[in-house]
């Protein structure tokens, strides 16, 4: 074959003259990029795990393998080859050694992600006896005069090369199992690592079509640049494949500015990373699930074991969807796994990628497991309502005014058994606000004790009770009481009982005439609080109501630590009651024990005469409830009493 026509690798001929297929470029410039490389792995934020060292090391190897090539080949092209024949030998050996250990090393690297683990032993066995089998037959090789050698007048042979078919081969079983094994890996991942080592492979070819040499560490150092990015300074994880939150905003802004449309689904699985990381099978199911569903879908993941998929919407979008939710409950069945998931449309309404996610969020909390959840116009209408209300309920926390005309109080009458009289009330919080109207607590108590607004609310609402109970009393109205709600947090605040004292003696009624519910508490420092706090305030004539007695986890002991003076039972208890014999038995049976320990026992929630009969016979003291009056604006209780007395 003369020069012109097809070059082929390691040819006799190239191999009579080492530099025409040799030049120091390629090495050099692998040289150079294995220091940056280095530099800036070890300057930046890379994912360092436990098989990040194995990144270092093939760098390393590189290096010293483009450093022995460099000098190998020189030396073997100088006129002194001969005077220094042993030094070639080593460099040569040095060089391919290095070199064939970086496959080998991308080899044991890459068994993590495909979850080769079971065959390790094997890989580990016969990757050890190739070896020590190629080096021989080099050697043998060598000494034959069929491989490299220098003869005796100084110029350097090629010949037969085991090293790069070893070098092959192991390229070729890295390439091989990552097909066989790409269910295993993310789409995203599998691609990233099939186009290095592709081009790597062609790197290969090309040099090797031209006769050349110069860029087989060239070619080495293309996978490990690939593994380095896609494995370590991703900003999507290789497990599920997400990006970070932050990635979420300025993409979907960019979105909604350019009115393009998009299809968001959240999911909450609970334990799922966990359950990925022991189930090859879920693993699979998932990467299979999100090729077939969301090919052209970003992930992204936020705090709380949030995972939120992001779906243009073309035409499809509605069928994609519904499959998707039901292949989902199909895996749900198949992996008993807890999961939320919430499917949201973009829409005109929703006009930032913020408000997106706190969509979502307040869809979440009204969503139970293992339910589907799509947002429609109502979820969107209250979900603004809730921000609209949010910011009225910090407004009026921060103005402080115990007059705010916006908090309103009603009031439900109490029956009293024994004097047949309505003689005490339960003063209950309304919001009066100007887009929405009258705000009930089920949707404003949440949010005020979520965002430390909660407080103010209360004693605006026992300032209001008090006047009220001032102006009755200076209208020569007796009210024996008004029971004010009061939740956990405030208790919580130091100044709690100062501030009771505070209103109630300026407002210049009896303490006797406040009475406070409070619910019973979950934590231990709670309820050493809440114990402090009603003895504190009992001392002064306060009485104390236990709230929703039975929803809880009631625990009597507790309870009888703290001098209650009305134990308010749950209307879900009178419903238990009325269920069953033995449900009957057991509310007769707290209530008996509450009396015999000298408390009285409310029942709420009583609706018709049939409720109150039971409740008379199962030792109530009083009664509230809708049978005797909804609850009525503050200003209308004289009225009501009035026309009952
Ligand atoms: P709660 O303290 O258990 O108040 C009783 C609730 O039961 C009231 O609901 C009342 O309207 C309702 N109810 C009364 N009679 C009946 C009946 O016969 N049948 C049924 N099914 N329900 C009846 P409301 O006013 O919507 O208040 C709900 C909850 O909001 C209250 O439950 C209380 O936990 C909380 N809340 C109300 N006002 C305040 C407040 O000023 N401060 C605090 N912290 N919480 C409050
Ligand atoms: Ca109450
Ligand atoms: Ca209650």
């Amino acid at each position: 074959m003369t020069n012109g026509t097809l070059p082929t690798l390691f040819t006799a001929e190239a191999a009579a003259d080492p530099m025409k297929k040799y030049m120091p470029i390629g090495d050099v410039t692998v040289l150079a990029l294995c220091i940056i490389l280095f530099m800036l792995l070890i300057q930046t934020f890379v994912r360092k795990d436990k098989y990040f060292k194995y990144t270092i090391i093939m760098i390393v190897l590189v290096y010293i393998s483009s450093t022995a090539s460099l000098m190998f080949n020189t030396l073997a092209a100088s006129d002194e080859a001969a005077a220094k024949s042993t030094a070639v030998y080593i460099l040569r050996l040095v060089h391919y050694v290095s070199l064939c250990m970086v496959p080998i090393i991308y080899t044991v690297y890459i068994q993590e992600p495909l979850r080769l683990h079971a065959s390790r032993k094997f890989f580990d066995s016969v990757t050890a006896a190739i070896f020590v089998i190629a080096v021989s037959v080099d050697l043998i090789m060598t000494r034959s005069h069929n491989g490299f050698y220098i003869s005796a007048d100084g110029t350097a042979h090629f010949g037969f090369n085991i090293f790069s078919y070893m070098y092959a081969m192991f390229y070729g079983s890295i390439i091989y199992s990552t097909i066989k094994h790409r269910d295993r890996l993310l789409s995203r991942v599998f691609s990233g690592l099939m186009s290095v080592n592709i081009v790597s492979l062609a790197t290969m070819l090309v040099q090797g079509f031209f006769g050349q040499t110069s860029y087989t560490n060239a070619a080495c150092i293309f996978p490990v640049i690939g593994i380095i990015y896609l494995f370590h300074s991703n900003p999507y994880d290789t497990e599920i494949g997400t990006v970070s939150e932050t990635f979420f905003y300025p993409e979907h802004d960019k979105r909604i500015e350019r009115k393009e449309q998009f299809v968001l689904i959240s999911c909450i699985i609970r334990g799922f990373l966990n359950a990925l990381r022991e189930s090859n099978d879920l693993m699979t199911e998932s990467y299979a699930f999100l090729r077939r569903n969301a090919r052209n879908g970003v992930l992204y993941r936020f705090p709380d074991d949030r995972i939120l998929l992001s779906l243009p919407a073309d035409a499809n979008i509605e069928n994609l969807t519904r499959r998707m939710t039901d292949e989902f409950k199909e895996l749900y069945e198949r992996f008993r796994l807890d999961y939320k998931l919430v499917v949201c449309r973009s829409t005109r309404s929703v006009t930032s990628a913020k408000d997106y996610i706190k969509l979502i969020e307040y869809a979440e909390k009204n969503t139970a497991f293992t339910n589907i959840h799509y947002i429609d116009e109502n979820d969107i209408n209250d979900f603004y309502d809730s921000g609209y209300i949010l910011g009225e309920l910090a407004e009026i926390a921060s103005r402080r005014d115990l007059d705010d005309p916006r908090v309103l109080v009603y009031c439900q009458p109490v029956y009293n058994i024994r004097t047949g009289k309505y003689d005490t009330a339960e003063a209950l919080m309304r919001l009066q606000l100007d887009k929405t109207g009258i705000v009930y607590p089920d949707v404003f108590i949440p949010l005020a004790e979520q965002n430390n607004c909660i407080h103010a609310l209360s004693l605006i609402i026992l300032n209001k009770t008090c006047r009220a109970i001032r102006e009755m009393l200076e209208n020569g109205y007796d009210i024996q009481r008004i029971s004010v709600n009061f939740s956990a947090i405030d208790l919580r605040y130091g100044s709690f009982c100062g501030d009771v004292k505070n209103i109630i003696a300026g407002n210049g009624i009896p303490f006797g005439k406040i009475a406070v519910e409070i619910t019973e508490s979950r934590s231990e420092s709670d309820f050493n609080l809440m114990k402090q706090r009603v003895i504190e305030l009992r001392q002064l004539g306060i009485k104390f109501y236990l709230d929703d007695f039975g929803t809880g986890y009631s625990n009597f002991e507790r309870i009888m630590e703290i001098p209650f003076d009305i134990i308010k039972f749950d209307r879900s208890m009178l419903i238990e009651s009325n269920r069953s014999e033995s449900g009957e038995f057991m509310v007769k049976t707290f209530a008996g024990m509450f009396k015999k320990l000298n408390y009285s026992v409310l029942f709420e929630g009583v609706e018709d005469d049939r409720d109150e009969q039971h409740c008379i016979g199962m030792q109530a003291s009083y009664l509230q409830g809708y049978k005797y009056s909804r609850p009525i604006p503050i200003e209308n209780l004289r009225d009501f009493l009035t026309r009952t007395a």
